[in-house]
This record gives C-alpha cells, structure tokens and sequence, in this order.
C-alpha cells in the first residue's frame, strides 16, 4: 500500500525498516580510511554520493570479462556489453515509476541532460518574448542553459522567488507563469536549502497555461522515491554519481511524444537510421539522442547502485536520512549563532544542510573540518543567485547519505565547537 505525501514522495503505510548502517559502511570500501590521522566522516554526498563495492565490481567485471562496443555487433562480447547497457535502461525505467524504456536517455550528466533540452526543445519551440520560469534556488545546471536558450530566442527568463523560510513563494505563481510560458524547470531538491518543491502543484500551474515543465532531480532521485508522471514532470534530470553509481553518467526522462517531435543535440554515429550526403533520417528512440559510444561502462555499474538502491528501499532511505537531519538539527542548535539555511522543518526538506557561523568563514570551516578527517562542502554551490538572495557569499554544507549515522553528526559538532575554541570565538 502507498500514498503520496504533498510534495509527491511515495511513502508507504507500512512503518519504514532501520537501515543496517554498519553493513552498509562495511560495502563501501572507502570509507575504511583515515584522513589527517582520524577516521573518515564523508558528510558530502550532495556533492557526490560514495561506490558500494557490488559498483566498482561491476566496473571491473565489465572491463574484465565483457568490454566491447554496444549495439552493432554480431559478436559475443558486443551482445554481452548491449544486453547490459540495455539492462540499465529498463531498471531507470523502473525506478522513476515504470515508464517506457524508450523515454529513457542516457546523458553524461544531469547538466548535459539540462542542455540537450535547452537546445532540443527549446531552440524549436521558444520564440521571441516567450518566457522561461526557473526558481531562485536552482543550480547553475539549470539556470545557464536557460539563460542561453532565452539569449539565443530572444525570449525572457523570469524567476519564482523564495521566502524567508527557503521555500517557494508562490503567492504570485499566476503571474509568474502566464500564456507566453514555455518552459517552466526547477528542481525536486534545492542542492543548497534542501528544500522539497511542490513539484506537482507547480506542473498544473504550468500545464493550465501551456507550459511543459522540467524537474531537475539530482538531489532527491538519490534520496526519495521518484515517480516522474506523478511529479506532473514532462522532462526529468539527474546523474549516476549522485546515487551510489559511477560518474559521467546522466538520465533525461521525457515524454515520447515531446522527444519524437525533438531534433536530435548530438549528431554522429548511433544516433542515426540512414546518411546519405544529400539525407539524413534519425534513429528511433532513445538512439537518437545518444550519438557516439556512450560511458558503456558506467552505465553498466549504474544498474548495481539502483539495485543496491532498491535492497535498502528509497522510502527507507528517505526515513533514515530525516532521523539524521532531525538529530543534526537538535546537536547543531547547541552552537550559538550558528544558522541552518532553508526549511527549519525536518519533513520539509532533505539532508542537506546548509549553514553558516556568524564569524568564521566557510572555506575556514571546511578546511578545520578536513583536518579532522570530516568532508564537508564550502563556497556557493553552483547556486550563485541563490546566495545573492540570501546575502551570503558562501555556505558550509553537510550531507548525509545511507551510510552515514548519527556518531557522525556528533564528531561533526564536537569538531565546530573545538573549532570555535581554536578561532577564539
Ligand atoms: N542540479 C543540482 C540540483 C545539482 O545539485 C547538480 C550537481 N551538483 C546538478 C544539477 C548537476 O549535476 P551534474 O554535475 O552531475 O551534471
């Protein structure tokens, strides 16, 4: 039995399983090591997400046993490398609600998956003084392909703001998005805030007018269980390295009937059914959009992350992470002055947790931090409008993940508190 909570994440009636934190620290070797003389605390997934040993396994067993190039060959180990590359496609396809394998695009990247639909959809079907809505709380992976889409088509990229709070206002939303809206994109999960988005909520907006509506996953398709019809989405992005798989590989969700009327971005090999040097026609989909050889290789091992995904089970994932969040929150508040950006209220949000200490600065904070063997990110985090807004110049931001557990988080305070005594504050 499911039901879905307002911000669209599937949540089970069934009370959610405690996950086995040291088996699964035990399945990612590197965390079983000492950075500066203490035991790692990897506090920075949001950036990048650690490899169970069942991915850099698979890795090694497709360069080991089966590497070939995928899809033209006649040979054993063509077969072997197309039926895996395959494979991935249709457990994507199920992970994000069980769509159609050919509405799954394999990119380098939420950012390329960005740019594919800036150029693909966009440079067809924007034009001049249409709109493009983002929020104020995006990444710069979906703000400058916007921002170029809208140079290019001399369109007007326009911006639904945040309230004090960090969450979306959307008190003007009907303003905001009008009949001249084409695209309205904005993410699940602010990389920065943690905030959830009413996804849903939003894409009716959109839809009433006439807008098709891009969700920027990267940060909660790792963490929360995405069903991207539900979400009311019509293109979704996010990337592999962020949820336990390797890097350089990315997903753009569409609907079929949006990516059939699409150009292709890419051009090259694969990507086509016939050339000749007065006619191209297209490859079916998804080839179309994924000219040249892709990363066979992680896209592979990206299938050993979603079944790995799927043993913990995302609405587990998602419980454990808020018993984090919500302790982070209590330890934390033990430090005078120290403010947590973004929503205050444990269920409104991620595990991401952007703060800051009214004296010291973060790259200090990060740096004091790492010697003491904890990872953390410092600086704007790709979100440099989003900074402007809140009238910071930078943030230090912990992230948790399935194997982190709450002695983190105390080694994480102890360590600010002893550094408040080295900086004299
Ligand atoms: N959107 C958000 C919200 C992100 O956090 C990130 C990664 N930091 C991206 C997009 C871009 O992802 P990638 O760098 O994997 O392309």
């Amino acid at each position: 039995m499911s039901s879905k909570t307002k911000n669209n994440i599937v949540s089970t009636i069934e009370p959610p399983v405690e996950l086995d934190v040291a088996a699964i620290r035990a399945d990612f070797p590197i965390l079983d090591q000492k950075i500066n003389g203490h035991t790692l605390v990897y506090l920075d997934s949001a950036a990048s997400s650690q490899k169970p040993r069942e991915v850099i396994n698979a890795l090694l067993e497709h360069y080991r046993h089966n590497h070939s190039n995928i899809h033209r060959g006649l040979h054993t180990l063509a077969e072997r490398s197309t039926e895996g590359y395959e494979k991935t496609r249709s457990h994507v396809a199920q992970f994000i609600g069980g769509v159609p394998t050919e509405e799954v695009i394999f990119t380098s990247g939420a950012t390329e998956s960005l740019n594919l639909l800036a150029y693909a959809w966009g440079d067809l079907n924007v034009h001049e003084g249409d709109e493009i809505v983002i929020t104020e709380m995006e990444h710069h992976a979906n703000i400058v392909p916007w921002f170029q889409l809208a140079q290019r088509r001399k369109a007007i990229l326009k911006t639904i703001p945040i309230t004090v709070c960090g969450h979306l206002d959307l008190s003007n939303l009907d303003t905001i998005i009008t009949p001249r809206t084409k695209i309205v994109a904005l993410c699940h999960m602010s990389n920065v805030l943690g905030t959830i988005n009413p996804v849903a909520e939003i894409a009716e907006a959109a839809h009433k007018k006439g807008a098709i509506v891009v969700v920027d996953a990267a940060q909660s398709a790792p963490h929360t269980t995405i069903d991207v019809r539900a979400l009311g989405a019509d293109f979704v992005a996010f990337s592999s390295h962020k949820m336990l798989g390797p890097t350089g590989v990315g997903v753009l969700w569409g609907r079929s009937e949006l990516l059939e009327e699409m150009p292709p971005f890419n051009t090259g090999g694969e990507m086509i059914r016939e050339v000749r040097f007065d006619k191209i026609t297209w490859n079916e989909l998804p080839h179309k959009f994924e000219a040249g050889t892709p990363n066979i290789a992680g896209v592979i091992a990206f299938d050993a992350a979603l079944s790995y995904l799927d043993k913990l089970g995302m609405y587990n994932i998602h419980h454990h992470e808020m018993e984090i969040t919500r302790y982070a929150f209590e330890r934390l508040s033990e430090l005078d002055g120290l403010e947590i950006q973004g929503p205050q209220v444990v269920e409104d949000r991620g595990g991401t947790i952007s703060f800051t200490d009214p004296v010291i600065h973060p790259h200090d904070i990060s740096t004091f931090l790492d010697s003491h063997g904890i990872a953390i990110r410092a600086g704007h985090h790709c979100a440099q409008p989003l900074m402007r807004v809140m009238g910071k110049v930078a943030t230090a931001r912990a992230s948790c993940y399935v194997y982190n557990d709450k002695s983190e988080i105390d080694a994480l305070v102890d360590c600010l508190k002893d550094m408040r005594k080295y900086f004299g504050v």
